[in-house]
Order: structure tokens, then sequence, then C-alpha cells
């Protein structure tokens, strides 16, 4: 869940890092990137929360631009670029929620739900670094299973100060290269 944190952060890399895009673009977009946590209404992250989703929905969009907004005018670029952040937001999205207990990103081809946990310990005698890593497949009733979504959390509020220092600095460094 954590609306805020799934709506700014993508839009805030893309800003410091593609300041180049149509920003009309990348703003009005920048609500799909909260699109996939509509499927609550059947279950939260369950059927929008895969990779077919992810596909399909950018797909419409791209024929939303292409037969609708931009119909009769020259404006393939545009209609591609839509695709593109579609998908660059659905991605974010779900590379977000990747955590425990996990997506059911392969379905319908794969129906578990994958999560990837790493950890990196350091043994403070012995400075042996031992790793545990694993990649695990829950059954995709897990999915469902907590009925409360956090609104936001503690590494929610890190990432989103992380990602806006970068942004901030990086808006500093711009127009100090244009003044200097
Ligand atoms: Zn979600």
């Amino acid at each position: 869940m954590e609306p805020i944190v799934h709506f700014l952060i993508p839009l805030l890399i893309l800003l410091a890092f593609k300041p180049n895009l149509n920003k009309k673009l990348v703003f009005a977009l920048s609500i799909i990137a909260i699109a996939p946590d509509f499927d609550y209404v059947f279950g939260h992250r369950t059927i929008f929360h895969t990779l077919l989703f992810a596909f399909i929905f950018s797909f419409l969009v791209y024929l939303v631009f292409r037969f609708i907004i931009n119909y009769k005018k020259n404006k393939e670029i545009e209609n591609k670029n839509a695709f593109y952040l579609s998908i660059y937001y659905t991605f974010f999205h779900l590379l977000l929620d990747i955590g425990d207990p996990g997506l059911p990103l392969l379905y319908p081809f794969f129906d578990k739900l994958i999560t990837f946990n790493a950890v990196f310990r350091v043994n403070l005698q012995t400075n042996a670094i031992k790793t545990t890593s694993s990649f695990v497949t829950n059954p995709i009733v897990q999915a469902t299973h907590e009925p409360a979504a956090p609104f936001i959390t503690t590494f929610g509020i890190v990432l989103l100060i992380i990602v806006s220092l970068v942004f901030i600095i990086t808006f500093i460094k711009k127009k100090w290269k244009f003044f200097s």
C-alpha cells in the first residue's frame, strides 16, 4: 500500500534523472504509480500486482493515446513515451511491493507469490560475513491474509527522505551550473 511513497518516489526519480522528458506527460501519468493497488476491491496484491497486468494496462494507455487523445495527430513518439512511462510506473510499484509476503508476479503462469529476502550479517567478534538470501514462494492466498494495509512505514519515510535529497541535490547542481 503506502500510496504517498508509491506516488512520489518514481516521480521524483524521473524529474531528477530525466529532466528533458515532457513534464505534462510525466505528471499526468504519475497517478499510474498507485493504480495496481486498486485490486483491493478483489483482494489486495492480487491480479493487478502481476507483470501481465503491467503490460496489458500500459498497452491500453498506449491505445488511449493513439486513438483518443492524439487521434489523427502525428504524435507517435508521445504515444510510445506514454507506454514506456506506464511500464516504468507500474514496474516501480511492483518493485516497492516485492517484500514479504510477496507478489503473484508471474500469475497466471505461476500461481505462487514471489518474494526475495536477503540479509547480510557481520559477526562482530570474527568479522566473518554471513549471508542468508532466499527466493521465497508463498501460496497465493497469503497475499490477502493481512486485513490492514499500512498507510506509511518507517522504511517508506526513510526512502522518501533519501530520494527527496537526491532530487534537491540534482536540482541545486543544475541551477549552480546555470549561474556559474
Ligand atoms: Zn501495491
